[in-house]
């Protein structure tokens, strides 16, 4: 398969780091695996467009043709991020702004959006909110996994929500990394 993992993280030495590692290290060696680093990139998560420069002609944008054609490349996604305010971090959805554009990941129909994508995705974040709460906290990835994916034609879409991550034990974390390890064996 081909997996395109897109991860938001800062600090390369950060829990979010660990579990980009523990993922890489784990997916199968059958795969073909491509990784977009949003930070290390320096991606620029500002859309712009004007009279100038149409919203239609981002479907041609040379700025971010790479990762459009990472995106038509993957067949299976795994995005990883921090949850920020209850949501992605603003280098994730700036990420979907300007890479999953009209024309090229979907169009608009009268019942709704056509997606253009294809593949399934893996969701893994990471917040302090305890798993008690989470099932009923706004966002959280869930977003990105039914608003944007889907309507993209990404299906299915797994979410792993690690939870309580700067409270828990050095312990309890090492036991969310070999769960996510486990899981990325089965991709
Ligand atoms: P880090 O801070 O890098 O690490 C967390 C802990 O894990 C540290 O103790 C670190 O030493 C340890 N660690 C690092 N590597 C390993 C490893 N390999 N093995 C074991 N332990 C390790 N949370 C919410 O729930 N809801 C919100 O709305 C929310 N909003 C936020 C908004 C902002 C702007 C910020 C900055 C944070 C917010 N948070 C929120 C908290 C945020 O989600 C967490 O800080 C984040 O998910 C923790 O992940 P991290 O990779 O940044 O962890």
């Amino acid at each position: 398969m081909n997996c395109l993992i897109v991860y938001a993280h800062p600090n390369p030495k950060s829990f979010n780091a660990a579990v980009l590692k523990t993922v890489t290290d784990n997916l199968s060696a059958t795969h073909t695996v491509q990784l977009i680093d949003l930070y290390a990139d320096h991606f620029d998560p500002v859309l712009r467009f004007d009279d100038d420069h149409k919203r239609r002609d981002l479907t041609s944008d040379p700025a971010t043709k790479r990762y459009r054609d990472l995106v038509t490349w993957a067949d299976q996604f795994i995005f990883i991020f921090p949850i920020w305010w209850s949501g992605m971090p603003a280098m994730m959805k700036g990420f979907i702004d300007r890479v999953f554009v009209a024309g090229f990941a979907y169009h608009n129909t009268n019942t709704g959006l056509k997606g253009h994508l294809n593949g399934k995705a893996w969701i893994i974040t990471t917040h302090n909110t305890p798993a008690f709460i989470t099932p009923f906290a706004q966002d959280y990835g869930k977003v990105l996994k039914g608003q944007i994916l889907k309507s993209c034609g990404i299906r299915p879409v797994k979410i792993s929500q690690l939870t309580g991550i700067e409270k828990n034990s050095d312990q309890e974390r090492q036991k969310k990394l070999a769960m996510i390890a486990q899981t990325a064996k089965t991709i």
